[in-house]
């Protein structure tokens, strides 16, 4: 999902100016919507959209930033009761995305590229809230955002992009990844109810990760 994407907020609406190079599809798959609620949300009748085109995201509810998430696990062969945990992370800087921490994990030896199943963006070089999945959740892999090789096994790596040691995750980012959560915990298909923990808890010691701001307690409240 290449080229710079514009985001506004105007009147309350979310709305999408048209860069070159977007498709409807890859501004539907950009801001979590299906490609049918954008186009009616539009009034458009055929996919031809030109640069400049101002479009109105629909929603903007969890439903919707987890839309592209549902799609994609609907079709996934999930081994029943093998994700018991969900790992938060953040990313420890303010750039960056899944694509290119993806890459820097390739560079890094990790064949499987992204160590994280999801990466949640800040605005920058992601969406405010967006959700990206990485091809270890596509593919069913493990993870590699721990050392812990058990917890790359079972648990589902969440990174929060940001420096959480410096700053408080956005409002939109939290929204996004509680909305994330709920649904793996409550709603995926995944044979089991995985327990919320954090990168800290798994490899004590070696890292503060997901940072002194994130809501550590706040989670641990609404998890358990
Ligand atoms: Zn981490």
């Amino acid at each position: 999902m290449g080229g710079p994407t514009l985001f506004a907020q105007t009147g309350g609406r979310k709305t999408h100016k048209v860069v070159r190079g977007d498709t409807l599809g890859s501004i539907a798959a950009r801001h979590g919507v299906t490609l049918t609620a954008l186009k009616l949300a539009n009034g458009l009748r055929s996919d031809r959209i030109f640069a400049g085109q101002v479009l109105i995201i629909p929603g903007g509810d969890a439903t919707s930033v987890l839309a592209n998430v549902i799609n994609a696990t609907e079709g996934l062969k999930i081994e029943r009761g093998r994700w018991r945990y969900v790992v938060a992370h953040h990313s420890g800087i303010e750039a960056g995305n899944a694509r290119s921490y993806g890459a820097g994990h390739l560079r890094r030896g990790m064949e499987n590229g992204l160590a994280y199943d999801f990466v949640i963006g800040n605005g920058r070089d992601s969406g405010d809230g967006e959700i990206e999945i990485g091809p270890r959740w596509l593919k069913q892999l493990d993870g590699g955002h721990v050392r812990n090789a058990f917890y790359n096994a079972h648990g589902i790596g969440i990174c929060l992009v940001g420096n959480f040691e410096k700053r408080r995750p956005g409002p939109r980012q939290m929204a996004s990844f509680t909305a994330l959560v709920d649904w793996l915990r409550d709603k995926a298909p995944l044979g089991a109810r995985p327990k919320f923990t954090v990168h800290r808890w798994v490899d004590k010691k070696n890292t503060v990760c997901p940072g002194r701001y994130f809501p550590y307690a706040a989670m641990k409240r609404r998890y358990g």
